[in-house]
């Protein structure tokens, strides 16, 4: 579930993102894990799914083991960043910082993500690594 200082907004990282619409403080829980807003799918089944459905799925889903979890709230349009504002401790994510009001909250969920998905980071922070893909660095940007 996020914390309810979060709402949707068009993001200049990526479509739509989430935004702090009050100031959220450091150490902060962003999201914690609520079983009935999450769907999951052991990772070989994903062929079963139409074209659609596994779109959505490579899009939206994080991995933990062999199988891959989708939230069903807007957490599932927290955008990554190289240089995020939340962390994942244990089992929630929490601000590593005070957030501002209207800033976007990001998180570094490469370790997370599901293998098929492949994407070019548009966050804009001095480190940032490029086509993000789980396990390699595809690129470097100039
Ligand atoms: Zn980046």
């Amino acid at each position: 579930m996020l914390n309810s200082k979060i709402e949707k907004r068009m993001s200049s990282i990526s479509g739509i993102g989430l935004f702090a619409s009050q100031v959220i403080e450091k150490g902060e829980t962003v999201w914690s894990p609520t079983l009935e807003l999450m769907e999951k799918i052991h990772i070989d089944d994903l062929h079963v799914l139409s074209e659609s459905e596994k779109h959505d799925w490579i899009k939206h889903s994080y991995q933990i083991g062999d199988t891959l979890y989708k939230d069903t709230d807007d957490t599932r349009f927290m955008n990554h960043s190289c240089s995020p504002n939340v962390v994942d401790l244990r089992d929630i994510l929490v601000a590593t910082r005070q957030i501002q009001k209207d800033e976007e909250i990001t998180w570094d969920y490469l370790p997370y993500m599901n293998p098929y998905l492949v994407f070019d980071c548009r966050c804009g922070n001095q480190n940032c690594v490029g086509t993000i893909k789980k396990g390699i660095l595809v690129s470097m940007k100039a």
